[in-house]
């Protein structure tokens, strides 16, 4: 085991207790910047203290998603939120002011401390008191909405079900019940569009006036800011949606077309997207978790033997918790744990194809935190989502030609389809919702109406070759579905940018094998340290996301799917 060792801060302190983490976080608030050594100390020393902390966060969150019927182990993760983490948010503020301020900064070593200096200053540039009762209002109206989205279920098929349990009825090959399970989850969530609405109108008012008590124009400058997006801008992303539009959607809507032949319908509804279009069995990769762990290994020793053995250190110790149970939380995560450096995957594994996926991209993430381990800067253990996703996204692809670990080679061509399928789905989406958002904070006064009118203006743009007749109503809310617009505004055009740089990876890949897989490892092991074009260029990848690198990589895959039967 790795543990980080420090002088500062002795290894047995409980990073769960303000009380225990308080003195320490004082003698660094407390302590002189005389030269730039100090200074450089002090980076270190936070940078431990911030791990004992986090680790202790980590370590409570993954105790209550294993658990969530344990009312101790969500009391304790609700203890730190409430007791701890304000605290280490002011104190955080506090030290990043200290740092910013300090003469000495200009000192240090510039390309080692550039990116580091750069955000916290954004950081400290962009804090005003006046937010925070705004930011407060603004996270509990995301509550509500989770709390409406929640508790919505539907009378279906003689029991109450609730919408994420309605999803598996739209893979069903009967169209009759997949269009009355579409029509139960619309007119449900449609009952509910005003409250969504009036939620959503609020949120937009709040964060607008943040912007502007920040001393910008909109808030989609001021987010750019807050997300340290140094190296891209709002032009780009626009650049981004002309890509998806002139070259992905031709992809997606000859995908359509396939499909409605291959069901033999016409039109295309909304309710045809999810079945497999020749009525197979739901593909079966693995059964039960130690054989997923087993295939896994094999997948990526043969895809190169040091990621092959990166994934089996994480077979010993508390590392995984793959299994779906009753009492855990849904979905899956990767989690670092930031002092004593372990990865740890949770995922909720019941045998199906996505399963797959999910181990596979989330072995990915614990790579890159395992490349980042002689990292001694904990923001530089982590790198912004844009490419961290590069990290996950490239493992899905670079695992094609191991599918046979799971497949036969019918079944495994058929995974290669899906994988590439939802790729050509899901970046004209990303450009969908990422415009609105452009469009909603660049005209925060518009009514309900314009903003129906300018979501079915993307949806022609952007959406499948699906017929919406009769079904406007639906259509109009259908944007409410996406948690992002509310939870997390403008993030999502990073899974998109990533999206290319996997792409690009894959590219390399299929040519030279041996040196993506150099690009792959060098890139991970800069963590965050440096600018995102400087990790894409690493990799050898081209930090540009509009029509020209779209066109390159979309019609690789359309090659590749060529090759691959429906
Ligand atoms: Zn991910």
């Amino acid at each position: 085991m790795t543990t980080i060792t420090s002088e500062f801060v002795p290894a047995e302190l409980d990073g769960a207790r303000w009380e225990s983490l308080a003195p320490l976080y004082k003698t660094l608030c407390d302590r002189e910047l005389a030269c730039s050594g100090c200074l450089e100390q002090l980076l270190l020393d936070r940078s431990v203290l911030d791990a004992t902390a986090s680790e202790a966060q980590t370590n409570l969150y993954v105790r209550m998603t294993c658990h969530t019927d344990d009312k101790q182990a969500k009391s304790a993760y609700l203890r730190f939120v409430e007791a701890v983490e304000p605290h280490l948010k002011q104190v955080g503020f506090e030290l990043d002011r200290k740092i910013v301020g300090s003469p000495h900064g200009a000192d240090l070593d510039g390309p080692r401390y550039a990116v580091l200096l750069r955000d916290l200053a954004a950081d400290v540039e962009l804090f005003r008191e006046q937010n925070i009762p705004l930011q407060t209002e603004d996270t509990k109206l995301d509550q509500q909405y989770e709390e409406t989205c929640g508790a919505m279920t539907v009378d279906f098929e003689g029991a109450e079900r609730t919408l994420p349990q309605m999803s598996k009825y739209l893979e069903q090959t009967d169209r009759a019940t997949r269009e009355a399970a579409w029509r139960g989850v619309a007119e449900r969530r449609f009952a509910d569009h005003e409250k969504l609405d009036t939620i959503f109108d609020r949120m937009v008012e709040l964060r607008t006036q943040m912007a502007r008590n920040a001393g910008f124009d909109d808030y989609r400058g001021y987010m750019f800011k807050r997300y340290h997006r140094f190296d891209y801008t709002p032009a780009d992303c626009e650049d981004f949606h002309r890509a998806a539009e002139q070259v992905c959607v031709p992809v997606l809507r000859r995908l359509n077309a396939e499909r409605k032949d291959a069901l033999g319908i016409d039109p295309l509804r909304p309710w045809d997207l999810a079945v497999d279009p020749m009525g197979r069995e739901p593909l079966q990769p693995f059964e039960g978790t130690d054989d997923l762990v087993a295939k896994t290994s094999r997948l990526f020793h043969r895809m190169d033997p040091s990621l092959g053995a990166m994934f089996d250190t994480l077979r010993t110790g508390d590392c995984l918790d793959l299994e779906t149970r009753k009492g855990k939380a849904p979905g899956g995560y990767q989690a670092h744990r930031d002092r004593s450096l372990r990865p740890f995957i949770f995922m909720n594994a019941a045998g199906v194809h996505r399963d797959l996926d999910t181990m596979v991209h989330e072995a990915g993430h614990a790579f890159h935190s395992i490349l980042c381990h002689h990292e001694p800067l904990l923001h530089y253990r982590n790198s912004p989502i844009e490419f961290a996703e590069v990290a996950s996204m490239t493992m899905e692809l670079f695992g094609f030609p191991y599918l046979d670990e799971f497949y036969d080679e019918a079944e495994a061509m058929r995974a290669r389809r899906k994988r590439l399928e939802e790729l050509a789905t899901m970046l004209p989406w990303i450009a969908t919702i990422d415009a609105f958002q452009h469009w909603i904070y660049t005209n925060p006064e518009h009514t309900h109406d314009e903003r129906a009118a300018y979501w079915l203006q993307l949806s022609d743009r952007f959406g499948s070759a699906v017929s919406w007749d009769g079904l406007a109503k639906y259509h109009e809310v259908s944007w409410q579905r996406q948690g992002h617009l509310y939870g997390v505004p403008f993030y999502y055009i990073e899974y998109g940018i990533a999206q290319l740089g996997a792409l690009q990876m894959w590219l390399q890949y299929k040519k030279d094998p041996a040196k993506a897989i150099a690009n792959y490892k060098n890139a991970l092991a800069l963590g965050g340290s440096r600018p995102l074009p400087e990790l894409f260029a690493a990799a050898e990848l081209d930090f540009s996301f509009g029509p020209p690198t779209m066109r390159r990589l979309m019609d690789e895959v359309q090659n590749e799917l060529d090759t691959l039967p429906i």
